[in-house]
């Protein structure tokens, strides 16, 4: 659905570059100059995602992880959430510019086969859940169009009924303290179709932008008192 609303949204306009506004050629809607210039995730650890800038060996995990490991087993971001990233991913969850969603999508669905070339890639997407209350007033989810984009071009199924969010908890951002974010979440996601992951072992658990990991910690949690599965966590972009 959301990949053909795309594909009429492209008929209907000119492909101009989400970053420049000017004329952009190829799939992704980022010109090549924009493209090249675009803020880059290198050298990241292997289980949260932040980046080591140089202080470990690459591949490595960083000293939190290695002293206490987060409740997934990986956390992969296509962009660092530094300018430009931060606007672009703001326009595409407030003001329902499904086309940067897609364009940055495209970028993460890249990162993603490759980053399984030679292993198997999870069997099931599952988006961050909003609560029905945020999703009434937004129209959308933004981790649903993510997976759906990352289900077109990777060809993983994405289950958008499995997770739901069943308190209209404050925005993580909001909180000042660990613990305030921990308890803010606590008892707020349940799995609802728990049949939808029988027997699935591997999953990927999708999120626009993973700041402080309390959402996907306590999804990962929960999901493992349910089942025991690898969970690769994605994301549109990682704080640093
Ligand atoms: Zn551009
Ligand atoms: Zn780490």
């Amino acid at each position: 659905m959301f990949y053909e609303r795309i594909q009429s949204i492209r008929c209907a306009l000119p492909s101009t570059c989400i970053v420049c506004g000017q004329v952009a050629d190829g799939e992704h809607s980022i010109c090549n100059d924009c493209g090249c210039e675009l803020p880059k995730l290198e050298d990241c650890c292997r289980r949260c995602g932040i980046e080591l800038n140089g202080r470990l060996v690459k591949g490595s995990c960083c000293t939190r992880c290695q002293l206490s490991p987060p409740a997934f087993d990986s956390c992969t971001a296509a962009f660092p959430y530094v300018s430009p990233i931060d606007k672009l991913v703001a326009d595409f969850k407030f003001s329902a510019r499904f086309d940067i969603g897609y364009s940055l999508s495209r970028v993460l669905a890249c990162r993603f086969n490759a980053y399984y070339i030679g292993t198997a890639k999870p069997e099931l997407l599952l988006p961050v859940p909003l609560h029905k209350n945020r999703l009434g007033s937004r129209g959308f989810n933004q981790a649903s169009e993510i997976c759906n984009v990352l289900s077109e071009y990777c060809a993983v199924a994405t289950s958008h009924s499995s997770l739901i969010k069943i308190q209209n908890t404050q925005p993580q951002i909001s909180m000042s303290s660990a613990t305030a974010r921990k308890k803010n979440l606590r008892k707020a996601f349940a799995v609802r179709q728990l049949d939808g992951l029988t027997g699935v072992t591997h999953i990927a658990l999708i999120d626009d932008v993973v700041t402080t990991m309390t959402t996907t910690q306590t999804i990962s949690r929960m999901l493992r008192e349910q089942q025991d599965c690898r969970i690769d966590v994605w994301c549109l972009a990682r704080t640093l």
